[in-house]
């Protein structure tokens, strides 16, 4: 039996990706250099996946920021901004990513949105009137070639033009439907182009189709793929991922393909889709059976009977991820701290190439069941369940609806708030990180290879602290935060600080561009043994008259960005941090502090990708969860919470039912075009939607940042409307940080003198 991956990760093993795309950024190596270093990194990846066996190999799965981009870049829908200052191509492709501020000129990066419902990001295609596509195919035909020269079985992959289409965002007076005819030219060229110096397998991402579609929506999707293949001159594999295709799966086994992708994952009826639909000789279908996006080791009894049922409905099959293995860390081989209890049940993206050969052998093999791969795997699974506590259990166990309510009602809430902490209108705030400057960093780092002890690591974060609450201070800022200097990344603390998790010392998975994050693994049942966020916030607290927010990462959130146990549901791991954050939202509140932040940066990112699935599977509990959280609290104590990435407006009254008391949230990327539905919705919670765009160094101006205002003061009553920055500030500099904060206390103090007036 065949097997292939849908993608591999690109940042490196080491990370080596970021460190040359950040060295290149500064100045520190030459392009020739970046490019030769990605070379060399290519042919090793390559390597690996050969030796695997994979019979196909992915090749184009390679990005220096973003595949989406690629794309855009790959058949010339560059907006003319980005090309006006004259850089040259990757530097503007940088400056489209990135933004760029500089002597030829000052632009800002396009939008960045969450990858389906992944915390990978891509970059926002934008099209406009005068967007005309041209292929510039120099690029992945070179990478074609290399792979041909090093004797890689290539499969070129693509961002298919239904997805790319469907993500764009239309900035002219044209629609989706007028871009077509020009975009299939571009693509049938392409596919042309390919063809001469390919023969074999080329592979197109269509995971749009895995969401909700309307009639057009398949009507569109068959136009594009009826003009599409009468011109292919390769196989074409159609893969999709992260769910399955049931709105079009009769349509999608009726057209021309060779081979169609399916997420058996996911996929919640992929299965019932092939199999009461069937699934055509004459095609090949991928079979993503392996889980492409999570850590644990793979069932192989499960997946032998999977196949099994598979190969009864469809003649060829090959076995296959369930997306791109992108979303997972390299290699478990680089983890020597983690216990081989633990160990043993992970594979990252090389353990599950092992494991797709093993798979596929034992599927040819009648008597799969005496051999060694096979039984050590049902050792395995087998073995007692993951460590497991009762207490936690019981305690779960016992909730019951009034643990889930503050007795207050909001609106009652905020006006007590509004006179105990003397807020005035228009309060000034940040998300919460500072910069975490080269000495920040430095002092984590001394701490971990045991250069200092733990008093001296402690007495560096609280001068972190001092200055950072003295530079707030000065610039101004009405409600501080403690700059989260401590902190790696807001949910690896979480989890070293709570029962249950592990870590891993190498696990790095993309994020956007060259920012990864390590994913903690939710190993047990979880709880919190003492207060940990306590100390550091009243330091913090002690060092002003001001206020300063005890911060906390929520429960939907450290879940949504660990990856989850696969033994128990969702919902239960859920309810147990939960109730592990409450206890210590009740000591930061014991101990003086009057506002407390509980992030969910990342409570969109899961929604379910059919709205079918959205309170079913998911909201029914995230939100209760929250509550549960922060019910404890006196009503004067204000809870916050901030979300990144302002695509909530369809779920507007959930995000109100958190019963925060104010909530910050992206909203500068997106152009504020969440306000709309604000003022719709009647939404009660106080606003603070980013005035300015964190992701990029470029520095705001006063009048920018008011303009925001105005257009925020016209859809947002002045009592509810809050200012402060987009999200964290800790991928920043120290310089422009401080220039952007200032404009932005500024602005605040200008619009309000205005209505004064
Ligand atoms: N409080 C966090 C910070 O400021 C929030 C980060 C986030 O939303 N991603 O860094
Ligand atoms: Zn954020």
């Amino acid at each position: 039996m065949e097997y292939t991956i849908v993608g591999f990760p690109r940042i490196g093993e080491f990370r080596q990706l970021k460190r040359a795309t950040e060295s290149y950024w500064k100045g520190e190596i030459t392009r020739e250099e970046l490019l030769a270093r990605v070379k060399k990194q290519t042919l090793e990846q390559w390597d690996v996946e050969k030796n695997a066996g994979l019979s196909q190999i992915p090749v184009g799965d390679f990005s220096f920021y973003d595949q989406v981009l690629d794309t855009a870049f790959l058949i010339g829908a560059v907006p003319a901004r980005y090309r006006a200052p004259g850089l040259d191509r990757l530097d503007t492709y940088f400056a489209a990513a990135r933004g760029y501020q500089g002597e030829k000129g000052d632009v800002k990066a396009l939008t960045m949105k969450k990858w389906f419902n992944t915390n990978y990001h891509y970059i926002v295609p934008e099209l406009d009137d005068d967007t005309a596509f041209a292929l510039r195919f120099d690029e992945l035909k070179a990478t074609i070639l290399l792979a041909k020269e090093n004797g890689v079985a290539a499969r070129p992959t693509l961002i298919g033009p239904f997805t790319f289409l469907k993500l764009a965002r239309f900035k002219g007076s044209k629609s989706a439907a007028d871009y077509v005819p020009a975009l299939l030219a571009v693509y049938k060229e392409l596919l042309a182009e390919i063809a001469k110096v390919h023969d074999g397998w080329v592979q197109i991402d269509e995971p749009q189709l895995v969401k909700d579609q309307s009639a057009e929506d398949i009507a569109l999707f068959k136009r594009i793929y009826a003009d599409l293949l009468a011109a292919k001159g390769n196989k074409i594999l159609l893969q999709t991922y992260f769910g399955d295709v049931r709105d079009c799966y009769k349509e999608l086994v009726a057209l021309p393909l060779d081979g169609i992708g399916l997420d058996f994952v996911e996929g919640k009826k992929s299965f019932d889709l092939v199999e009461e639909n069937g699934f055509p000789e004459d095609k090949v279908l991928f079979a993503g059976l392996v889980n492409g996006k999570n850590i644990w080791r793979t069932d192989y009894a499960k997946k032998l009977d999977q196949l099994k049922r598979l190969g009864a409905v469809a003649k060829n099959v090959v076995l296959s991820t369930s997306c791109s293995l992108l979303l997972v860390p390299y290699t478990v081989k680089n983890e020597t701290k983690l216990p081989a209890e633990v160990t043993r049940h992970l594979a990252f993206a090389y353990e599950k190439l092992a494991e797709l050969a093993e798979l596929a052998a034992l599927a040819e093999n009648a008597d799969f069941a005496s051999a060694p791969s096979y039984a050590a795997n049902r050792k395995l699974f087998d073995e007692a369940a993951l460590r497991i506590d009762p207490q936690v259990q019981d305690r779960v166990k016992a909730l019951t609806e009034k643990d889930f309510r503050r007795d207050t009602p909001r609106p009652e809430r905020q006006a007590l708030q509004r006179k105990v902490l003397g807020q005035k209108l228009f309060p000034t705030t940040t998300i919460g990180s500072f910069p975490q400057t080269a000495a920040v960093k430095q002092n984590r780092s001394r701490f971990r290879k045991g250069e200092i002890t733990k008093d001296e690591y402690d007495a560096g974060v609280r001068s972190f602290i001092k200055d950072c609450i003295a530079l707030q201070e000065e610039i101004g800022l009405d409600v501080l935060v403690h700059g989260e200097f401590e902190r790696n990344d807001m949910v690896e603390y979480f989890g070293e600080n709570l029962a249950g998790f592990v870590f891993t010392e190498n696990g790095w998975v993309q994020s956007y561009g060259t920012r990864g994050v390590k994913p903690p693994i939710v190993f047990g049942d979880v709880k919190r043994e003492k207060a940990f966020t306590v100390p550091y916030i009243t330091y913090a607290n002690s060092l002003t008259e001001k206020d300063v927010k005890g911060m906390l990462t929520g429960p939907v959130t450290i879940l949504n960005w660990s990856f989850p146990r696969e033994d128990v549901p969702i919902k239960e791991t859920i309810l147990q941090l939960a109730l592990a954050l409450q206890d210590e939202v009740c000591d930061l509140e014991k101990a003086g502090v009057r506002i407390i932040q509980i992030d969910e940066a990342a409570l969109r990112e899961k929604l379910p990708l059919r709205r079918a699935d959205w309170y079913v599977d998911y909201l029914d509990f995230a939100i209760p969860a929250f509550r549960l959280a922060s019910a404890l609290v006196k009503p004067e104590t204000q809870i916050h919470t901030h979300m990144c990435y302002s695509e909530f407006e369809d779920i507007i009254p959930a995000i109100d039912a958190m019963d925060a008391d104010v909530i910050t949230f992206e909203a500068s990327r997106s152009q504020l075009s969440i306000l709309d539905s604000l003022k719709e919705n009647h939404f009660e919670t106080e606003v603070g939607p980013g005035v300015y765009d964190i992701h990029s160094p470029r520095v705001p101006s006063v009048e920018e940042i008011k303009a925001a205002l105005r257009q925020m003061l016209e859809k947002i009553p002045a009592e509810n409307l809050w200012v402060n920055p987009d999200c964290g500030l800790k991928t920043r500099g120290e310089t422009e940080t401080a220039a952007s904060l200032k404009n932005l206390v500024r602005a605040a103090a200008e619009i309000r003198a205005e209505r004064a007036s």
